[in-house]
């Protein structure tokens, strides 16, 4: 049916009307005051969301963008960083650093499995001359579904001392916790087609006191992202460049929805719609990628299907017979697995439908290894106690 397909990816994610509606307006020039005003409530809320009073810098960029300009400013060629890789983005973020002359020493887990935070330690504990500079983790790593124990982590960084953490916080940052003072984190990236319910186009980075000492320190090569000068603009209420007018209307609109709901209630949302989903794919006798409970992410569920129905016909089905969308596996994961998002603007209701819809295209495709109406009903369960 037209103008009827429902995403359920992790990013882009749905948008709320009122968002949509506040972008259609004509932009206000970027340098005004009235703009000014829209910047300094977002910055204010953006503060609030992130947990901390440090600055949180909005740029016109994807969610790379955000972890290439934080390990651009941190960090200086030859630098030795640690970089947690358990998954697709994991991975991403030892290019980076390689693709700007550092040196990444690895600590990997299967995909799947949470990063081993004993590795980190002893790593750490280890680099008495503190030549380790910064320390690379994903929080929520998309790509298998694994939310790492990002507190454990910034507890021996901090204990380290030298080294800044840099952490790609884009499908956590409002969807589970993430204390960034209280935590302790230098760099805390993420992209506003995630949880903040807006258009893919911004990304935010906060950085605490520590992170703008090593900025200061860096001796890499940067222009449009040296983060001093959006620090600079910030103080005005402002961005470097030409700020993208129209998706900062929409994320005033948003901020405002996620303080309503307030921290509580949104970790709360993506906890119970997690375990809702996890509840139906164990009812379906469906695997679940991620099988440890305790480190599962709010914003995504990766799905092993019944081995003889194949990942992309599953998703053909759900958005041919029923208007939704869920992603595939990244890389070599294509074919293993689908995942299923449930991040954002996305309430118990989408939760139940995806699942039904899912229960339809597993019995379309010849799959019979559940009672029809038990995945519903495992997630009902859970979403309304
Ligand atoms: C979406 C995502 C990103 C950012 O990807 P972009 O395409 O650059 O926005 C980074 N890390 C994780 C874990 C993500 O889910």
């Amino acid at each position: 049916m037209d103008d009827k397909l429902f995403l359920m990816i992790p990013g882009p994610t749905p948008i709320p009307e009122r968002a949509l509606l506040a972008m259609a307006k004509a932009p206000v020039g970027h340098r005004s005051s009235e703009f000014a005003r829209i910047m300094a409530e977002v910055s204010d809320n953006l503060r609030w969301l992130h947990q901390t009073r440090s600055d949180v810098l909005i740029l016109a960029s994807s969610g790379t963008g955000a972890l290439e300009a934080a390990i651009v400013n941190a960090c200086s060629p030859g630098d030795r960083v640690l970089v947690g890789a358990n998954g697709k983005f994991g991975e991403r973020w030892v290019e980076v650093a390689r693709a700007f002359g550092l040196k990444p020493e690895v600590i990997s887990a299967p995909y799947g499995q949470p990063l081993p935070t004993d590795a980190f330690q002893a790593a750490l504990a280890a680099d008495t001359d503190k030549a380790i500079k910064a320390v690379i983790v994903t929080h929520s790593e998309t790509s298998t579904g694994v939310l790492n124990d990002l507190g454990t982590i910034a507890g021996y960084i901090r204990a380290h001392g030298e080294a800044v953490s840099i952490v790609d916080a884009v499908t956590s940052l409002g969807a589970a916790n993430v204390p960034v003072d209280e935590w302790g984190l230098d760099f805390v990236g993420s992209g506003s087609q995630k949880a903040y319910m807006i258009p893919p186009g911004l990304a935010f980075l906060a950085v605490s006191e520590r992170g703008w000492q090593a900025v200061e320190r860096s001796r890499s090569p940067r222009y449009y992202f040296d983060l001093r000068g959006y620090r600079k603009a910030l103080k005005k209420n402002n961005t470097p460049f030409t700020t993208p007018v129209n998706l900062v209307y929409a994320l005033q609109v948003t901020l405002q929805m996620l303080k309503a709901e307030g921290l509580e209630g949104l970790f709360a949302r993506h906890t119970r719609l997690r375990d809702g989903t996890r509840a139906a794919i164990r009812a379906l006798g469906l695997g679940l990628f991620a099988p440890d409970d305790t480190f599962a992410s709010t914003a995504i569920t990766a799905v092993i299907p019944p081995p003889d129905i194949p990942c992309d016909k599953l998703r053909a089905t759900l958005k041919k017979n029923y208007d939704i969308v869920i992603a595939g596996g990244q890389g070599e994961m294509e074919g293993q697995i689908v995942r299923l998002g449930h991040l954002g603007f996305v309430s118990e209701r989408d939760v139940l439908t995806a699942i039904a819809a899912l229960e339809g295209a597993l019995h379309t495709l010849g799959y019979d290894g559940f009672t029809p109406g038990s995945g519903v009903a495992a997630a009902s369960a859970v979403l309304f106690g």
